[in-house]
């Protein structure tokens, strides 16, 4: 995929970027294998940390900037792309604070003597990224490993070269030696080749479930590990004791933010049946009640989705979902425009046989199911391919809780969207993937666990 900057709103060319050369990719291995192999890296966590609280303050003091390039690249509302660049410096703050604790020796009480585990780099890594959160994606990977010792080389989504260049950039000026985060304009073949280099030892991949299991083959042929985080077709249930207004508008939230362009957005909405009717006209009202328009508009609230292709993928979707039986309650089409608009789409009656039932729609497209009791919801949240987050709307907190421990996903948030904060683990199970980012789990993905004991 060429690298190019293309604004979704009117798909006009902004920019173009030349790829990296296999001598290029080479030298940035090098320098990256270099920084691991000295003191900075391997030794003491305080040399590194500065690092991370200068990019902090940075991307602080750049929230418009960074903000702009965000939306006109991938067309992200302009004050959710400012939300992005905070809670990256956030996530950079967090691991600045409390990376040395969480890389601090761990003691074990054991019959042969005194024992402990230590953590330590275990060498460079490749990440793979998406487009849909252009810097995010990015410092979930680069804070924990930066702080952990680990040089990061990234192939940032083909439609995001402009963050993809700022970030390093950013990176750079924050003090980071040469080597510890490199940005690679290159193609799957270079990343194949990156991931089967001895030099590498570890993989992260956040996007589709192909680009997934191929990426996740190609690190374990070389008998790498990788942490992956794929697609997700969310639940957000709606208990029958539910404030249903409350819920109606986290719920819309919950699918349209990002132009529905959000792994753990809420896909599947299972309603009880005896609050579907308040709800679903509730839900439909502030679907209705969207504007469209250019994500630098303070006053847009539902943007474009990232590219033509996202845009004619998703019509694909909606049609066949209907042909085979669904019911379009609410939007359906492409709007016709310069820019990749889809209208808001609710869709109802759809049955197990549809492929709608299994597909994540990543775009504005919510799906609503009506249920009797406690054990079908359960029933129908379980039967997916995916498992990454959820959320429950209930006043009965016990409840909630209960179905919470029986839903199988990496998360289940009660009475709110499913969030992201760095202090809190990220990720999920079945075909959304494996391992996790953001916390203290995050940070021991790729680190050597090493025991030592003294007998
Ligand atoms: P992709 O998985 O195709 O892209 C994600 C990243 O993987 C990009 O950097 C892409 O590069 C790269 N990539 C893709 N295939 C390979 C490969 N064989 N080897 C190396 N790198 C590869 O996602 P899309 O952008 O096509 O989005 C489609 C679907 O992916 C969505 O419908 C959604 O299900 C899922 N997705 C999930 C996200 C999440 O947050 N979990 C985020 C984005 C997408 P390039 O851009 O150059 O192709």
């Amino acid at each position: 995929m060429p690298y190019q900057t293309v604004n979704p709103f009117n798909n006009q060319l902004i920019n173009e970027y030349t790829p990296h050369t296999d001598q290029q990719v080479e030298q940035a291995l090098a320098k990256a294998d270099a920084l691991y192999h000295s003191g900075w890296a391997k030794g003491d966590i305080d040399q590194r940390l500065p690092v991370l609280h200068k990019l902090a303050d940075l991307m602080e003091s750049r929230v418009e900037e960074l903000a702009t390039i965000a939306s006109q690249e991938m067309g992200k509302l302009i004050a959710q792309s400012r939300g992005e660049v905070k809670l990256c410096a956030q996530i950079a703050r967090y691991y600045a604070d409390n990376a040395k604790k969480f890389l601090a020796p761990v003691r074990y009480e054991s019959s042969l003597g005194e024992a402990w585990v230590e953590h330590h780099p275990i060498g460079v890594l490749m990440a793979v990224e998406p487009w849909n959160f252009p810097f995010y994606q990015l410092m979930r990977v680069l804070a924990p490993n930066l702080a952990a010792g680990n040089p990061v080389l990234v192939k940032h989504a083909g439609i995001v070269p402009h963050c993809a260049q700022a970030f390093e950039q950013l990176v750079a000026e924050a003090g980071a030696p040469q080597g510890a985060y490199t940005n690679l304009f290159i193609s799957q073949q270079q990343v194949a080749n990156i991931i089967a280099d001895d030099r590498v030892q570890g993989v992260a991949l956040t996007g589709s479930e192909k680009a997934g299991s191929i990426v996740a083959s190609q690190a374990a042929k070389a008998l790498k590990k990788s942490t992956l985080e794929l697609g997700g077709n969310d639940v957000f249930v709606v208990l029958d004791d539910s404030d249903i207004a409350r819920a109606a508008k986290i719920g819309a939230q919950a699918r349209l933010s990002n132009a529905g362009q959000v792994c753990t957005a809420a896909k599947r909405f299972i309603v009880q049946e005896k609050v579907a009717e308040p709800f679903l006209q509730a839900f439909t009202e502030h679907f209705r009640a969207v504007k469209i328009g250019d994500p630098l508009d303070e006053t847009t609230t539902l943007g474009p989705l990232s590219s033509r292709e996202a845009l004619e993928g998703l019509a694909k979707q909606v049609d066949a979902a209907v042909q085979n039986g669904a019911k379009l309650h609410y939007g359906g089409k492409p709007i016709p425009h310069d820019g990749n608009f889809f209208e808001p789409t609710i869709l109802t009656h759809i049955s197990r046989d549809n492929p709608a039932y299994f597909e994540e729609f990543f775009g504005p497209v919510a799906q609503i199911y009506v249920v009797k009791d406690d054990d079908e919801i359960v029933k129908l949240a379980n039967d997916s391919h995916y498992g990454l987050g959820g959320a429950i709307f209930s006043t009965d907190i016990e409840r909630a809780k209960k179905l919470a421990s029986r839903i199988e996903t990496g998360m289940v948030y009660i009475n709110s969207l499913t969030d992201t904060a760095p202090e809190l683990p990220f990720g999920g199970v079945k075909r959304s993937g494996f391992g996790r980012e953001l916390s203290d789990l995050g940070i021991k993905e790729f680190v050597n666990q090493k025991l030592v004991v003294v007998s």
